[in-house]
């Protein structure tokens, strides 16, 4: 007997709107000053009106868009019930049988690439249900010293507007679903639709796990499917899906329990990341339970093709398009574009903005993910507030290209710029030719002198040259070595093919 694994996510997505889904109140994380952004709307006060905040709606559908889902022309809002006391008004406005999209796709690389460039590497298919807008419960606090048994409610966040995105059991491991994750932030990042922020709960999720035992004639059991809820790190919802994998395995080979059968029904539970384990939550619900009916408050919302096809073309190119756009444009290897996209759309637009100008995309990406990624690294400093910008990294990476300096020199260059700023001088294109001029850092070009400098240092290297002949290709080595201390920069490339020529002589 074996398995395959069954995962299907939901994720809540808070979308980066200034105010609330239904009412004006601020949408800004502010743990330290509860109840404050709150009004009758969001307190859930009798006769308080619901108003449509059109942004949320609007970033609602870039987000259907870049899921690749279809845009319903007709979409209604809808009461869900429930009793919880982040829940002031005792129901949730969500989109019940009408969502706004649905429908969509998202592919995912998944795995290494292969060591074979031409051949692509594996993608899964991760086929969209729905996704629909909702608004966000309050919080409950609950008392964490120990003494006290209170719990109190933080209402600030109620009514920020959420999108629901809920996938097909496609997946196939936890390492896919974190995948999945990655490539859903990056995207939703990009679009600047949500910071994605996972530690202040802007994307959080709920993964619904079981197992298809594929028994010795073929034929498939599946396990009973386990919600796992409120998910707030991609570490630990592989680490709560890989337990419950262990889990559910072990129990179907103790009882052989199948979904449906007896004992065999879906159940929800809840991560503890200390432990590393599930523990049981209330029994699901099925949506008769929460009583859907459409909201007598808000009028539905129609769209129409022009309105999708004005808000499409604002939208930015997407991450898992620019990684292929960048491989073919500038000849970057899978791998350096995807550290390229991965960082970040800043990140991105500086890489581009260095490749264009300096017609050497490899160059570029060497730069970016070695120097750069180091230096930030090490003064904190994010891409935006970067010193050296990018008309400067690509003029630096022109001299490289011209032949002007060598890529030693070229660091010292970019480290002196750097150490420049202390003293308040701006890097600059200027800047850079200055520096290679007061440190002669420029590669001399004159073969005359080197061509005098190899005659010099043949004429007293007879055992090197001797060695050389006799297959100690090292030796070679040492004489270019000679040669390029005799002419103060001389071009290491130009030295090696003079000395070898002469070698060969
Ligand atoms: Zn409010
Ligand atoms: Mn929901």
């Amino acid at each position: 007997m074996t398995y395959e694994i069954i995962i299907g996510l939901e994720i809540h997505v808070q979308l980066q709107t200034r105010t609330k889904i239904f009412c004006g109140c601020s949408t800004a994380f502010n743990p330290d000053h509860p109840n404050v952004q709150v009004c009758p709307v969001c307190l859930g006060l009798p006769g308080a009106l619901p108003v449509l905040n059109a942004e949320a709606f609007h970033l609602g559908i870039k987000t259907a868009l870049g899921l690749g889902c279809e845009i319903a022309k007709f979409t209604k809002w809808d009461r869900k019930q429930y009793f919880y006391p982040d829940l002031p008004k005792g129901y949730q406005i969500s989109q019940f049988d009408l969502p706004f999209s649905h429908d969509g796709h998202v592919e995912v690389v998944i795995g290494a690439a292969s060591a074979d460039p031409a051949q692509p590497p594996p993608v899964r298919r991760v086929r969209i249900l729905r996704a629909h807008l909702e608004e966000d419960a309050g919080k409950n606090v609950h008392d964490e010293s120990g003494r006290g048994r209170e719990s109190k409610v933080d209402l600030n966040r109620a009514g920020t507007p959420l999108v629901e995105i809920v996938t097909e059991p496609d997946l196939r491991s936890s390492a896919e679903a974190r995948q999945f994750l990655e490539e859903l932030k990056l995207m939703l990042t990009y679009l600047e639709v949500s910071d994605c922020n996972m530690q202040e709960g802007s994307l959080r999720c709920d993964a619904n796990v079981n197992l298809h035992v594929i028994q010795a004639d073929g034929s498939r059991v599946p396990t009973p499917i386990v919600e796992i809820k409120n998910l707030n790190s991609f570490r630990f919802t592989e680490q709560a899906i890989d337990y419950e994998v262990a889990r559910q395995w072990e129990s179907f080979q103790q009882t052989g329990i199948r979904m449906g059968a007896k004992g065999g029904h879906k159940r929800t539970v809840g991560f503890d990341p200390g432990r590393g384990t599930t523990y049981p939550l209330r029994e699901k619900e099925e949506a008769a339970d929460y009583r859907y009916f459409p909201d007598p408050d808000l009028v539905p919302m129609t769209t129409t093709t022009d309105q999708v096809a004005a808000i499409r073309a604002e939208m930015c190119e997407l991450p898992s398009h620019r990684r292929q756009r960048l491989i073919q444009d500038y000849q970057l290897s899978t791998y350096d574009a995807a550290v390229i996209i991965d960082q970040g759309r800043p990140v991105a637009d500086y890489f581009e903005e260095v490749a264009k100008s300096c017609g050497d995309g490899k160059q570029a990406a060497n730069w970016l993910t070695q120097d750069l990624q180091a230096a930030m690294k090490e003064r904190g400093e994010s891409i935006v507030n970067f010193p050296i910008r990018p008309e400067v990294l690509a003029g630096l990476l022109e001299r490289i290209n011209k032949k002007r300096i060598t890529i030693k020199s070229a660091r010292e260059v970019f480290t002196s710029l750097l150490s420049g700023t202390a003293e308040g001088l701006s890097p600059s294109v200027p800047r850079i030719d200055e520096l290679i001029a007061s440190r002669g850092l420029e590669i001399v070009q004159d073969t005359g002198a080197i061509d005098a400098a190899i005659s010099e240092v043949f004429s007293r290297s007879a055992k090197a040259i001797a060695d050389f002949k006799a297959g100690n290709e090292k030796a070679v080595g040492a004489l270019i070595g000679q040669v390029m201390k005799g002419v103060k920069g001389a071009d290491p490339q130009t030295v090696r093919e003079k000395v070898l020529a002469r070698l060969a002589e």
